[in-house]
């Protein structure tokens, strides 16, 4: 089947560009960790930036995940917030998501009807990062996945500023899964060890969550769980939970353990879970 979108510019017409910035995002997840040394390795000569927009709630293994990258590459993977942005000092214990919530939302948790949580935290840290400068956006979409039900049929961007211009070398270069994975075997990562518990990256407490994956998330870390937990809340008689019509106590207590599905057959954020 055709894809339905395509690079306005080709990853070797972006390559040739000496005067502009390459930028790849990091999400913690495979396929951008795997895009980020398929380019390492192939093009050493291109002076390529990393960045991961930290929204403060990620699972430990993501963070741990990208420090091992920092250590086998030998790079610095920038880490940028949406503290940054909106000018909050950054402290010791000082959160972006809880940040951005309280004061910009008024308590308001994000939905997948309402997600402020990618543009507030994900988008506008990386557009703070490339300011007005000419770049190229690097991004992890395989040749062999259908990501367009992702973003509504449109090209899976970080931005849309015209000072960023996304290309696709997987689609581009037709990388598929089985390669990913070699790329991430053979460089001694491997899978992002959450994957055996839930299918993507991103915050700890993702509402695109199914079940099994809350399930895995209070069995690796009821800690995590628990946190998640507080921010559910009774407002005017309505509870406000991350999962809709179940909060995360009912699921606690379900004595069905689902199944853990398939990140590539699931709708999500392509930006947050590549
Ligand atoms: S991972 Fe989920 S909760 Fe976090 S910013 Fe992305 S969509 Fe929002």
């Amino acid at each position: 089947m055709g894809r339905e979108f395509k690079s306005k510019v080709s990853t070797s017409e972006a390559l040739k560009d000496t005067k502009a910035r390459h930028i790849i995002s990091f999400s913690g997840g495979k396929d951008s960790t795997a895009l980020a040394i398929y380019m390492l390795e192939n093009y050493p000569h291109i002076d390529f930036e990393f960045v991961f927009c930290d929204t403060g709630v990620e699972l430990p293994e993501t963070y741990a995940y990208i420090k091992r990258f920092e250590e086998i590459f030998g790079i610095t993977v920038h880490h940028v917030n949406a503290l940054q942005v909106h000018g909050f000092e950054e402290k010791e214990g000082r959160i972006p998501f809880d940040v951005i919530l309280r004061e910009r939302y008024t308590g308001y948790l994000p939905s997948p009807q309402v997600r402020w949580c990618t543009k507030a935290l994900k988008i506008d840290p990386f557009e703070h990062f490339v300011g007005d400068d000419d770049c190229y956006s690097y991004i992890a979409i395989r040749g062999d996945e259908q990501r367009a039900s992702m973003s509504g049929g449109k090209s899976v961007k970080i931005s849309q500023k015209e000072n960023i211009t996304t290309v696709y070398p997987f689609i581009d270069f037709q990388i598929d899964l089985e390669t990913v994975k070699s790329l991430l075997d053979d460089s001694g990562l491997g899978l992002p060890p959450y994957y055996r518990w839930r299918s993507r990256s991103g915050c700890f407490f993702c509402f695109y969550q199914q079940i099994g994956e809350w399930q895995g998330l209070l069995e690796n870390h009821p800690e995590l769980f628990d946190r998640a937990k507080e921010y559910e809340k009774m407002e005017n008689g309505r509870l406000y939970t991350w999962c809709e019509k179940r909060s995360l106590d009912q699921i606690a207590k379900l004595k069905k353990r689902y199944v853990v599905p398939k990140g590539e057959d699931l709708d999500g954020c392509a930006i947050c879970h590549l």
